[in-house]
This record gives structure tokens, sequence and C-alpha cells, in this order.
């Protein structure tokens, strides 16, 4: 990579960065304090490509973090027909996720977690048919519950578990993932990092979501 190419900040999209400087001084200078941290622990990475992969994840989260936080405002205001259809929003930006995530896998092969052979296709099919509302959870269920018994855990390193977590619970729902529901991309670029070039992730992430690509990130504080 060229040392000087500049980018557009990704968070506003009007001023030009280095890319190791992930978001540009405004918008850094919006964050609250633990966010800065964030940012200040990225940029300690000095990697360029690691720190587009992470601030195009965190970009991609806080889009999702939207209506997950209107949802939540209404739920305590008791505007429950107003939170469902937030909830509805947030199902199918889920679903969303969940394809890209199956297009990023794709790329990377999972059979290092498994010590013979172990069909995947039909897995990733499933899961594909589930973001499209054609299966139950209930079914894709069985076959993750198979593939969780056919990964030797204790010998895989703390990276190959981390992999094999990624493989199983993506297409889950909160009751699983937990704050991985909110910080979902960032969790998988974490996750997936050492299995597959950054640029591919960045790239795959940019072309499932060119919505939230071209439009600059809504602050969530000025929203509530
Ligand atoms: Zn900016």
């Amino acid at each position: 990579m060229c040392e000087n190419a500049k980018i557009l900040c990704p968070y506003c999209l009007t001023r030009e960065i280095d890319p190791a400087q992930a978001i540009c001084s405004a918008c850094y200078s919006k964050e609250d304090k633990w966010e800065r941290g964030s940012w200040d622990d990225l940029r300690k990475r000095k990697n360029a490509d690691e720190i587009q992969m992470f601030t195009i994840a965190k970009k991609v989260d806080e889009a999702f973090q939207i209506p997950e936080n209107e949802a939540y405002a209404c739920i305590e205001k008791h505007e429950m027909i107003q939170a469902e259809a937030l909830e509805r929003e947030m199902e199918a930006f889920h679903r969303r996720r969940i394809l890209c995530m199956v297009e990023i896998f794709s790329k990377i092969d999972c059979g290092v977690l498994f010590s013979g052979y172990v069909e995947l296709d039909t897995y990733f099919k499933n899961v594909w048919d589930y973001a499209h509302q054609r299966i139950a959870a209930e079914q894709l269920r069985e076959v993750q519950e198979y593939l969780r018994s056919q990964i030797p855990w204790k010998s895989l390193s703390s990276q190959r578990m981390d992999l094999g977590a990624e493989l199983l619970n993506f297409w889950c729902g909160e009751d699983e993932l937990d704050w991985g529901y909110s910080q979902y991309f960032e969790i998988a670029a974490g996750n997936l990092k050492p299995f597959l070039a950054m640029t591919l992730f960045t790239e795959i992430l940019c072309k499932h979501f060119p919505d939230v690509m071209s439009a600059p990130v809504k602050r969530l504080s000025s929203k509530l």
C-alpha cells in the first residue's frame, strides 16, 4: 500500500485521513471516553489493513445499534408497537449480517478445526436458508450440535477455538450471542483475522452494506 494514500474518514465521509488514523480527529472528539480508549487501542496496532477492518466492522455495528437503542427506549416508555417494529428492523439487519458472514466463511478453510473430513456445505446452505426464513432455527441447531461434537476442542489453539465458536454461533440470536449481538462484526473481525486477508473481510463487508458505507455514522447520543 502506498504510504501517503489518504482515505475519507469512514465515519463522517468528509475529511481526509491517513488509514492508520481509523477516524478523523473531529469524529474522534465526538466519542465518549470509553470509545476513545477503544480507538486508541486500535491505532496502536499500526497495521492499516487491520485498522480499516475494525473501523468498518465498528461502523456496521453502530448502524445496528441505532434501532437497538431506539427499541430499548421505546420499551422503557411502553411504546410496544414501535418497539416491535424496531425489533423487526433489527432482525432483518441481523439476517443481512448472517448472509455476509456466509460469504466471508466461504473464503476460510474451516477444515483446520476438524481432525477428519467434515462436510460443511450443508451447514452453510442451511444457514443461508435460515437467513432467508426458509427453515427454522431448530433444524439448524441439529447440524450445529453435530459440528460441535466433531471439533476436538481440547487440542485446538485459542485462535482456532475462536474460529470454531464463530463458525457455530454467527447465525444465532441475541440470547446466545449476548453482547456479541451488538458488537457482531467487531468480534467476528477479531475471531477471523488470523484466517483470511483483512482487506478481503473489509471488501465483503462493504459489498453487503453499501447503504451503511455510503452514509455518515449516526451518533447514538443525538438520537436519544
Ligand atoms: Zn470523520
